[in-house]
């Protein structure tokens, strides 16, 4: 155990180094990339080394197993993202748990999250996931959808408007994993125009970060490579 935690300490510090890195590669302001880490599978025990190398924001995408890692974690400030897909009778406890999240793709999702966010809290942080690849069955909003979910959302007090989210199909090399991320950077930029508070873009995985990075990444949701592979 000691060995495996001492690993995700190492890869934090290399993956909080290289964001540094390609920031400064791509033109981006130093400290404009936020490392996510994902740690759907893992057990708290990873959660709490991540957070002691400098990781404050944790994502997961499988509410289940989700509650009792932030119930068992309580006492430290982790910044908690909502990645998955959201079931419309589930969202009380993503409303109650967690602090930002990423793949709102419909208006009752998002109605329901408004309403459930408990009294004396901040505005729930939201993303609006886009289904870039516009395969039915994947999550995230159709792109010709996409500006009438962010004036719903937009709209509703308890949430904050705060950006896009995409998870595009998998591909080979730096330049064919820019063009999606490009397309989304666009997608933002022009929603930009009606809601200036957008100023999130939450792209970029383990094999495409660079990419991600490249094209605007605010937000990284980095699972394999800092945490090792997946449990199941
Ligand atoms: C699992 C997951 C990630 C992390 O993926 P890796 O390839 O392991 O880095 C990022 N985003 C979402 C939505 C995920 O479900």
């Amino acid at each position: 155990m000691n060995s495996g935690m001492a690993t995700i300490t190492a890869r934090a510090t290399d993956l909080l180094d290289r964001i540094r890195t390609l920031e400064s590669r791509y033109g981006r302001a130093p400290g404009s990339v936020t490392l996510v880490g994902i740690s759907k599978t893992h057990p708290v025990e990873y959660i709490r080394e991540a957070f002691g190398a400098g990781v404050r924001n944790i994502g997961e995408s499988y509410l289940q197993e989700a509650l009792p890692k932030l119930d068992a974690l309580r006492s430290l400030p982790i910044c908690w993202h909502f990645v998955g897909r959201i079931q419309a009778n589930k969202t009380a406890a993503i409303a109650a748990g967690f602090d930002w999240v990423h793949s709102i793709d419909r208006i009752r999702v998002a109605r329901r999250l408004n309403d459930q966010r408990p009294e004396g809290r901040a505005a729930l942080e939201c993303c609006i996931e886009v289904n870039l690849s516009e395969e039915s069955g994947k999550g995230g909003v159709d792109p010709h959808e996409v500006d009438e979910l962010a004036d719903a959302v937009a709209g509703l007090p308890r949430l904050r408007l705060r950006g896009l989210m995409a998870i595009p199909a998998a591909a080979d090399g730096l330049d064919a994993q820019r063009v999606p991320f490009a397309r989304l950077a666009g997608c933002l930029e022009r929603l930009r125009s009606r809601h200036p508070q957008m100023d999130t873009l939450s792209i970029g995985m383990s094999a495409d970060m660079e990419a991600a990075i490249a094209e605007g990444a605010t937000m990284v949701r980095i699972g394999t490579a800092l945490f090792g592979p997946r449990r199941s």
